[in-house]
């Protein structure tokens, strides 16, 4: 069983061989079936030079699948503590095995040291994994792992009293190992798997819900995480702001520079835009060459300045793989989410600010507020002379287009 887990995730590391902790968790399970072989393989007469052998495979391993669940969760691994511990244990299991003692205690240092490593584990655990199904249920099985490496050795005591080298094999605590190493390993194994799963699930939709060439957002997937954002804000007062980026005559860029060149402005911008939004923040390419950007916890004021970030930076912004010299420059359109409003109305008011950005000369940015005023100043002074009669009512994306 425990081979099929070190078999498994080695399959699953190949897959993918930029998750190292799948690698780390099938040598894991593979330590542990060698430590187990032995355990159960080598001759009874060996008595107490099993648990002496097995040591270094248990230990190893249970540090082994530490790295792997915690480096996994983005946890630092203890590494250097863990191996500390387990070379305490083994200089102890020396020790206890030199001065006499029984085979008890070699299993009461054995199993404390590969407690020891797992106590570690569930609390850095516990402190970096997030808070879903799957992350419980690890949780709990790297508990109840640790909690039966105590447990183990009471029981055994409890049962058998002093266990003869020689009848350690028709013990109690060898029966208990057996049947709670396997009923563990398979829980426990199962836990990871399920991660292993919910990793590759995560990774699958990340890669299908973003847009290769700028590597934000696609349009479906980011409308869907603004709606559920803005409803959330709604529902928790929190203030958020769209930002609407479009680059300046990129029909030129194109014409002028080819096509590859467009593509490359489109990948830089992305990436620029990536690095210089906060992690709470939620960014898409919506159209050929239009951003979006819904800034988290900010008011239009906020949200303005990264705007302004963005435009500065857009002037200056080296193409991928270009030693062309092209400046691009990008116009911006901010609104700040009204109360109870929805996405599909503060986009448009941020598309309507998008477009006086244009209208203005372009490289500029425009904010919903201030174009919501100027429209009222207008609409009240030529509100005789019926000038709003000449308002331009095409959609936006028509009226810039060309
Ligand atoms: P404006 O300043 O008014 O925004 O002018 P514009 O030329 O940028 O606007 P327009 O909407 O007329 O043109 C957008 C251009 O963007 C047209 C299209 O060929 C180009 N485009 C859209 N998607 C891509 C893409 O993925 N790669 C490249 N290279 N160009 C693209
Ligand atoms: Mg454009
Ligand atoms: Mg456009």
């Amino acid at each position: 069983m425990t081979f099929i887990f070190a078999t498994a995730f080695l399959v699953i590391w190949a897959r993918d061989k930029s998750r190292a902790e799948n690698l780390a968790l099938s040598l894991g399970w593979l330590l542990l079936t060698s430590g187990f072989s032995i355990s159960i393989l080598s001759p009874s007469q060996w008595g107490r030079a099993i648990p002496a052998i097995t040591y270094a495979p248990y230990a190893l391993s249970a540090i082994a699948m530490s790295w792997g669940v915690l480096t996994r969760v983005g946890a630092k691994p203890p590494v250097a503590a863990q191996l500390w511990i387990a070379f305490t244990g083994f200089a102890t299991l020396m020790l206890v095995q030199n001065i006499g003692g029984s085979i008890v205690a070699d299993l009461y240092v054995t199993n404390l040291a590969c407690a020891a490593i797992f106590i570690l584990t569930a609390q850095l655990f516990a402190q970096s994994a997030g808070r879903d199904l799957v992350e419980r249920y690890l949780l709990v099985m790297l508990i109840l792992n640790t909690a039966q490496l105590f447990i183990r050795p009471v029981i055994s005591v409890l049962f058998d009293g002093p266990i003869l080298e020689e009848a350690y094999r028709e013990s109690t605590y060898y029966f208990a190992f057996n049947w709670i190493f396997a009923f563990g390993s398979v829980l426990f194994g199962l836990a990871l798997i399920a991660g292993s799963v919910k990793d590759q699930v995560a990774a699958l939709h990340h890669r299908t819900s973003r847009d290769a060439l700028s590597g934000l957002l696609m349009r479906g997937e980011f409308e869907a995480q603004v709606e559920h954002a803005l409803t959330r804000s709604n529902g928790e007062g929190i203030t958020a702001s769209l930002v609407i980026g479009d680059l300046d005559h990129f029909k030129q860029v194109n014409d002028i520079w080819g096509h590859q060149v467009g593509d490359g402005a489109i990948a830089s911008f992305g990436k620029m835009v990536s690095k210089m939004i906060r992690p709470s923040d939620i960014a898409g390419r919506i159209g050929g060459e239009e951003f979006c950007v819904l800034v988290w916890n900010a008011d239009e004021t906020i949200a303005a300045r990264l705007a302004h970030r963005l435009k500065s930076s857009t002037k200056t912004l080296e193409i991928s793989n270009s030693a062309l010299d092209v400046r691009l420059t990008a116009s911006f359109g901010v609104a700040e989410q009204m109360r109870g409003e929805n996405y599909r109305s503060l986009f448009a008011r941020a598309d309507k600010a998008l477009y006086a950005a244009k209208q203005a000369g372009r490289d500029c940015v425009e904010r919903a507020s201030e174009e919501m005023s100027q429209n009222d100043v207008m609409r009240a002074a030529h509100a005789s002379d019926k000038l709003l009669l000449n308002q331009d009512l095409t959609p936006s994306s028509e009226r810039y287009a060309g």
